[in-house]
């Protein structure tokens, strides 16, 4: 092995401990829920993307139990090859009916799905128009293709304007944009988005992982909150956070574009088909999403009342309605000290602190669920109300 390569990634961790620390994955000894178990203890969990508590519904457990029994864990191919099941397919439809698209195709995350997207559909003639704050995976994938790229500042609507007009020489414009940023739970301005994508002629590419199941009467996402239903041109999302937490993710939208990704798109060709296990797992979860609009209108009353509980308490609550609450410590190493003081009684959230935000937006990032009964929101209450004495003197 060549040394310098080790000496060299040694002296970067050294480094890193230093300056961020070093990441360390917290072990869960518990299946995902509103408590999780962690080091022997019992923990309220306000950190997961469970918003509809899907991921713990015995309909859902027994659908992938049954599936598991019938159809065996795994299919050893690609979707291309002998990887493919009817519930694939079934599932496919259901996801485009949920978000109101044409048709919709599968990948192994959402993760693969923006990596796979755009390189797809787009060369050096295109230009794609990025927000500053979209999701990781959305920054590789536009980098994968080979289209011209501009990041506009977090939702400023002129900067887009502007560099779309600057634009008019592309073949094609794209305008991507998370639906639901997921450091501060804020939602993009679609209908204004929508209306200059109209206006200059450009496809409207949103990543609603944060919202699909969440948002909206039918739980079909960002735009149906906005009333806007169909306006957007191609949707990505995850089976991974709201309907049902397994694994998975897919594009939505026209015909034409999911048959081309079905044919082109490399992370949906050159690896595993979604074990049928996890597909009838989601299945099972998008059929209950839908069918159930309480737990939506559940997890919007418990996530006013947490909203309107910490504010009441003093913290800076920004507005918003997302079951994403951002708690802004701003200053040093103050939220992780609050989310320590928080663990220690019996409550888990993470603290987000530099490089995952700016320094001086610090924070606590609380996420509710409609699983959580009154009780533990109280809890999470009570302990933010008694980690305030960790604030004191600063
Ligand atoms: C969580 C998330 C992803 C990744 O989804 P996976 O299915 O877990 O890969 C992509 N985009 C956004 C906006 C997300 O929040």
């Amino acid at each position: 092995m060549n040394v310098t390569l080790l000496h060299r990634l040694r002296t970067e961790l050294d480094q890193r401990s230093v300056t961020t620390g070093l990441r360390r994955d917290l072990v869960v000894s518990s299946p995902q829920g509103p408590t999780l178990g962690v080091d022997g203890e019992t923990l309220v969990n306000f950190a997961a993307n469970d918003y509809l508590g899907l991921a713990e519904h015995p309909d859902v457990l027994d659908a992938a139990q049954r599936a598991l029994r019938e159809m065996g864990l795994g299919v050893s191919a690609g979707r291309v090859l002998c990887g493919t099941r009817a519930v694939h397919g079934e599932l496919e439809a259901a996801i485009a009916e949920l978000v109101g698209a044409d048709d919709a195709v599968l990948y192994g995350s959402c993760f693969d799905a923006n990596l796979g997207l755009f390189d797809a559909l787009l060369g050096p003639q295109d230009v794609v128009l990025s927000d500053a704050l979209n999701h990781a995976s959305l920054i590789d994938g536009i980098r994968l293709s080979r289209a011209e790229r501009h990041v506009f500042a977090h939702a400023d609507l002129d900067e887009l304007e502007r560099r779309l007009a600057e634009s008019a020489h592309a073949r094609h414009r794209l305008i991507v944009t998370d639906g639901v940023f997921s450091m501060d739970g804020d939602i993009a301005a679609l209908p204004q988005l929508s209306e200059l994508a109209q206006r200059y002629d450009a496809v409207l590419v949103v990543d609603d992982s944060h919202a699909t199941g969440v948002l909206g009467a039918t739980g079909a996402g960002t735009a149906e909150h906005f009333g806007l239903a169909g306006r957007v041109d191609v949707l990505t999302g995850t089976l991974g956070k709201a309907l049902g937490g397994g694994a998975g993710g897919f594009v939505a939208g026209p015909r034409a574009i999911v048959e081309t990704l079905r044919q082109v798109s490399r992370p949906y060709i050159f690896t595993n088909a979604m074990a049928p296990t996890l597909a009838v797992a989601a299945l099972t979860a998008i059929r209950i999403a839908r069918a159930r609009p309480d737990l939506r209108e559940r997890l919007a009353a418990k996530t006013t009342w947490l909203r309107g509980a910490l504010r009441d308490l003093g913290y800076d609550v920004p507005p918003g309605e997302h079951p994403i609450i951002p708690v802004m410590l701003r200053e040093g190493s103050a939220a992780r000290d609050v989310a320590a003081a928080l663990r220690r009684d019996g409550v888990l959230v993470f603290a987000l602190s530099h490089p995952v935000v700016p320094v001086g937006e610090e924070r606590i990032r609380v996420q509710v669920s409609a699983a959580h009964t009154a009780d533990q929101l109280e809890h999470a209450a009570a302990a933010f109300g008694r980690a305030r004495s960790v604030l004191v003197g600063r």
